[in-house]
């Protein structure tokens, strides 16, 4: 049992429907067996709780652990390759590098690589795009249960149109996913995900058998690419004869537990179809600013109903960190001009934590620092020279505060990371 006494900042309430930032100047969260059991004014939680050990980290801000719900793990090495669209960047940069996993012992560098990356910028849990190569797919599970990152993840699967070392079978991606899910599904804080690298890479025998293994394997997730860049959905079209969304959808492949990354180009129908299935759009803005994919419609989106959590990318992201992705997210609203969807901090928090947990079926779990919530937290620190220490001791409330975190933070200011109440950084 611990008592940890900080200033907390969350978003238990939706900002887009209403909510607004949560902040409590000295909370006290009583934390047992890695679930926040007690919170609240740190004196009255004392006083309750005379005898437990108290951590003190009055001197920074806590926050919940980020939730990343689109990022590749084979493209560690790829990140900052700028200058190129969608399917050059492809062909030049991350499918070569993705080719180099299939050495497992190359695997095995790159995945502590990006588990320790992920965890040095305070994300938490994360749905990872994996490896087209089963035996570094079980590399990455397995360094993220050392490290105790919270991970969604699967065998990534194309059959035409990417080099022919990344190609796979239906009946062999079948085989493989269903080993490695029997191995991770529901194993600790790991979950498998059906991952179709995209449609364009994929036959209709392949989605045919990602829709058996998601079928077959109860509770388990799905995730891959949508209508990202211009050139790309017209060979999709071109390709299956319908919209993007209708390629994974006559496979039984869009549903509550879909996330699509990207969506910068959607019809007003596919937009319908996600909210009426429930599926979650991964928005991954430095990514998209970097490939030149386009402005993200937030505000059809939001009209829609459609449910939007962030995702860093990486490799055509420039970075793990969520602070940088969420100031992006803003960055890209502002330049939509009236259109754009003028977001506050407390939006920002939101996408960064409680709308990532929440497209991952992990509300009831992780996305804010609740009673009853797994304590999976972040605690911001910068050193006190440094502009966001300034900016901190001279916010104007917790809104501001909050404001000149997502505008100044990068990993460096993160000083401690919780995993159900471990700490995994710091
Ligand atoms: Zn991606």
């Amino acid at each position: 049992m611990t008592l940890f006494r900080a200033q907390v900042l969350d978003t238990p309430d939706d900002p887009f429907r209403g909510g607004q930032l949560r902040a409590d100047a000295d909370a006290g969260l009583l934390v047992v067996d890695g679930m926040i059991a007690e919170r609240g004014p740190y004196a009255d939680v004392r006083r309750e709780h005379r005898g437990e050990v108290v951590v003190d980290l009055r001197s920074g801000l806590l926050l919940p652990g980020f939730v990343d719900t689109h990022v590749h793990y084979p493209q560690m090495r790829a990140i900052g390759a700028l200058g190129m669209p969608l399917l050059e960047w492809l062909d030049r940069c991350a499918l070569p590098e993705e080719a180099r996993l299939a050495d497992p012992g190359y695997a095995q560098e790159v995945a502590g690589e990006f588990v320790a990356s992920l965890v040095d910028s305070g994300t938490t849990t994360a749905l990872v795009f994996g490896s087209h190569f089963a035996p570094a797919v079980d590399l990455l599970f397995e360094t993220a249960t050392e490290r105790g990152l919270r991970v969604t993840c699967g065998l990534v699967v194309g059959d035409r149109m990417l080099r022919p070392e990344l190609h796979t079978t239906a009946q062999r991606a079948y085989d493989e996913a269903r080993e490695l899910a029997r191995r991770w599904h529901q194993n600790g804080r790991t979950r498998y995900a059906v991952t179709p690298r995209f449609s364009l890479s994929c036959t209709d025998e392949l989605l045919d058998s990602c829709a058996a293994v998601h079928e077959d394997t109860a509770g388990c997730w799905f995730t891959s690419h949508i209508n990202e860049n211009p050139a790309e959905i017209a060979k999709v079209r071109e390709l299956f004869g319908c919209s993007y969304l209708d390629s994974y959808d006559k496979h039984g492949l869009v549903g509550p537990n879909s996330v699509f990354a990207h969506n910068v180009h959607p019809t007003d129908a596919e937009l319908k179809l996600l909210a009426a299935t429930g599926a979650s759009v991964a928005h991954c803005p430095t990514s998209n600013a970097a490939l030149g994919s386009g402005l993200f419609p937030l505000d059809r989106h939001l009209s829609s109903g459609v449910r939007v959590a962030l995702g860093c990318d990486v490799g055509a992201g420039t970075g793990f960190c969520l602070f940088k992705e969420a100031l992006q997210a803003y960055f890209l609203q502002q330049l939509r001009g009236p259109e754009g969807v003028p977001l506050t901090s407390a939006h920002l928090l939101h996408l960064a934590t409680s709308a990532g947990a929440d497209a991952l079926g992990l509300r009831d779990q992780v996305g804010d620092l609740e009673v009853g919530k797994r304590f999976d937290a972040m605690w911001l620190d910068p050193s006190p020279d440094t502009p966001l220490a300034v900016g901190l001791r001279h916010a104007d409330g917790p809104a501001d505060a909050l404001a000149k975190t997502f505008a100044l933070a990068t990993p460096h200011d993160v000083h401690g990371v919780w995993v159900d109440g471990e700490r995994v950084k710091g």
